[in-house]
């Protein structure tokens, strides 16, 4: 069995992450402690990026969620790690954000603050291009260059091809960024995510 990605209680939109200034809110995702909220399952916003946006003290993109909303991300970390996000979050690619909170900025506008770089990973590929591998990994006996019986697995990530040429022609094409997020899907697939447990 693969993640399912439109699952909302996993991969929740924007609108239901929970507030980081109303702490009451959402309880499926958090529970108060002292003056902090605590998460108590997994979930994990996934947003394609769309620019780079103007700011001057730290690394903020303009995205969008898998409904086409859209808002943005921003990096509240040490300014020695902005040089490795602004390498890794390229246009078009996929940001994927453990324990996601939402936040408004200075004008008042929806804004995901990112605090720690381990709860981020960002995945080569668009966000409809994610769903759809993430729809077809139950699929191992068919190749997915051609439709034909497969009798090759990729060494990476275990995606059935024909042969080797079908590998290689679909890699130029597309694999070569799927099989990252193929592994990525595989290792989500292996994580809890109906209690807490921050890996
Ligand atoms: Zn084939
Ligand atoms: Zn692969």
């Amino acid at each position: 069995m693969s993640l399912d990605l439109n699952d909302k209680t996993l991969f929740p939109v924007a609108s239901d992450l929970p507030d980081e200034a109303s702490l009451d809110v959402n309880l499926k995702y958090v529970k108060k402690v002292a003056n902090t909220y605590v998460p108590i399952r997994r979930w994990c916003l996934l947003v394609e990026i769309i620019k780079h946006t103007e700011n001057t003290l730290r690394p903020t993109y303009q995205v969008k969620d898998i409904e086409g909303r859209e808002f943005r991300v921003g990096f509240y970390v040490p300014t020695s790690q902005f040089v490795e996000i602004i390498q890794k979050c390229q246009p078009g690619y996929t940001m994927a954000i453990m324990f996601a909170g939402r936040n408004v900025s200075d004008d008042d506008t929806l804004l995901i603050p990112v605090r720690e770089l381990k709860a981020l990973e960002v995945l080569p590929c668009a966000l409809e291009e994610l769903v759809e591998v993430a729809k077809r990994m139950d699929q191992t006996t068919v190749c997915i260059h051609c439709g034909n019986v497969a009798k090759l697995k990729c060494s990476r990530c275990g995606s059935p091809f024909c042969n080797k040429e079908c590998l290689q022609q679909n890699w130029k094409l597309a694999h070569k960024r799927q099989c990252v997020a193929v592994q990525k899907l595989q290792e989500w697939n292996t994580l809890t995510w109906d209690t807490y447990a921050y890996a």
